[in-house]
């Protein structure tokens, strides 16, 4: 390339990436549901309800809110201070590059996860004086080291390619590093199931009986071809409900919680599953994935423009953890908001393919309770946190469903 080609070059790919990346997002995502606003709290939770689910959130959010807080400000404070370049040269000695930037990764992640401790201690005794956890402190603690060794791991892997790749390539490194960070992009979606879930879930095919052979006949019904349905042993951490799909291609699973088959009516599971079959149908893991292809392929080219060929020095390895941080960061509001259209779109069609708004509602009543999720998040919390709807907006979506079908559905309090 000559040089006015190298000066333009990663502009109007980090352009062309962008528009693709809202492309993706507009023509993947549903803009027409019926009724998620107007919704009612009174009219289907009891002041009794409402009352337990304030007092859980206004005792767990101020721990669970400075845990994200440090998780945030930790990398952000090394990697853009000199502390970064300090702590990779005392780790590094006479070492070489390739065996200090996973050390500092590992060593970066280790630093984070245990400055969260105390706050992440007291969020939990919160969740457990609620019965929400069940776990003891050893999974916990085994949890949160399997966490910091994957998530490092990954990072570790991401710091090593954009910096050998910096190094060999010189001034076009950002163009084999895009393509990279895409492919493991796409990788890591296709293989989480089989790679990651195991690492802290059982998954085992659920039991033969009726409730099986029903779900099997929804899914037939729906025209989704599902092999099979898998139940987590979810219990061992926790009472909460929770049904998900994940993967795509010969990954694609569909996952209930053990809890969600003990104690929930039979009508309301086979609406979770309805719910997870809009998601399997309408090919939402797949389109996720090509979104976060597309916007990690950005994320590089972008760090071409930042750094460019100063990408080469692992010294800066602080600093692009930091730099990763910040995008997650600054990303979430459109993730979140991606992700709760998805989930929208996938309630809508357990009510089209149910047409049972009654238990529909009832569902998102008791799913609520139970994990005493949050009725009226603030805005800000919403756009950080929030990848669902709130159960008084997804309540509304079932009664509006049922008015336009000329049904009404009986208020749950
Ligand atoms: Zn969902």
């Amino acid at each position: 390339m000559s040089d006015s080609v190298k000066w333009w070059a990663p502009r109007v790919v980090a352009a062309v990436l962008a528009v693709e990346v809202v492309a993706m997002i507009v023509i993947s995502l549903p803009w027409h549901l019926p009724g998620s606003s107007g919704s009612d709290t009174a009219l289907d939770f009891t002041a009794a309800e409402i009352a337990r689910q304030n007092a859980f959130r206004h005792a767990l959010l101020p721990w669970s809110t400075t845990s994200w807080l440090l998780s945030v400000a930790v990398p952000l404070v090394i990697g853009f201070s000199p502390l970064g370049r300090r702590l990779y040269d005392a780790l590094h000695l006479k070492r070489l590059w390739y065996v200090s930037v996973p050390l500092l990764v590992f060593g970066l992640g280790l630093l984070t996860s245990l400055i969260t401790v105390p706050t992440d201690v007291m969020a939990e005794r919160v969740t457990r004086r609620y019965g929400l956890s069940v776990q003891d402190w050893s999974l916990w603690t085994r949890d949160r080291i399997v966490n910091w060794a994957l998530m490092s791991l990954a990072l570790a892997v991401i710091a090593l390619v954009l910096i050998a790749f910096a190094r060999k390539w010189k001034q076009s490194w950002w163009l084999p590093a895009a393509s990279a960070a895409a492919v493991l992009v796409l990788g890591v979606s296709f293989a989480y199931p089989v790679l990651v879930e195991p690492r802290f879930n059982q998954f085992s095919s659920m039991p033969a009986g009726a409730l099986r052979d029903d779900f099997m006949k929804l899914a037939a019904d729906d025209g989704v071809p599902v092999k099979d349905v898998l139940v987590a042993d979810a219990s061992k951490r926790t009472t909460a409900l929770n049904a998900y799909v994940s993967g795509f291609g010969s990954t694609r699973r569909l996952v209930v919680y053990d809890t969600l088959l003990k104690d929930t009516p039979p009508a309301q599971v086979r609406l979770v599953v309805a719910h997870e079959l809009g998601h399997a149908s309408e090919d939402d893991v797949l389109h996720g994935t090509l979104i976060g292809v597309l916007g990690a392929a950005l994320g590089v080219v972008l760090l071409q423009l930042l750094l460019g060929t100063r990408m080469a020095d692992p010294r800066r390895t602080a600093m692009l953890l930091a730099l990763i941080v910040a995008a997650t960061t600054v990303s979430a509001p459109v993730q979140n908001f991606v992700s709760r259209r998805i989930e929208s779109r996938a309630d809508f069609h357990s009510l089209q393919l149910t047409k049972d708004p009654r238990n529909f509602v009832a569902m998102q009543h008791d799913l609520a309770v139970t994990n005493i999720s949050g009725l009226d998040p603030s805005w800000w919390r919403v756009w950080l946190f929030a990848t669902h709807p709130t159960p008084p907006e997804r309540i509304a979506m079932g009664r509006a469903w049922a008015s336009e079908h000329g049904l009404t559905v009986p208020p749950q309090r």
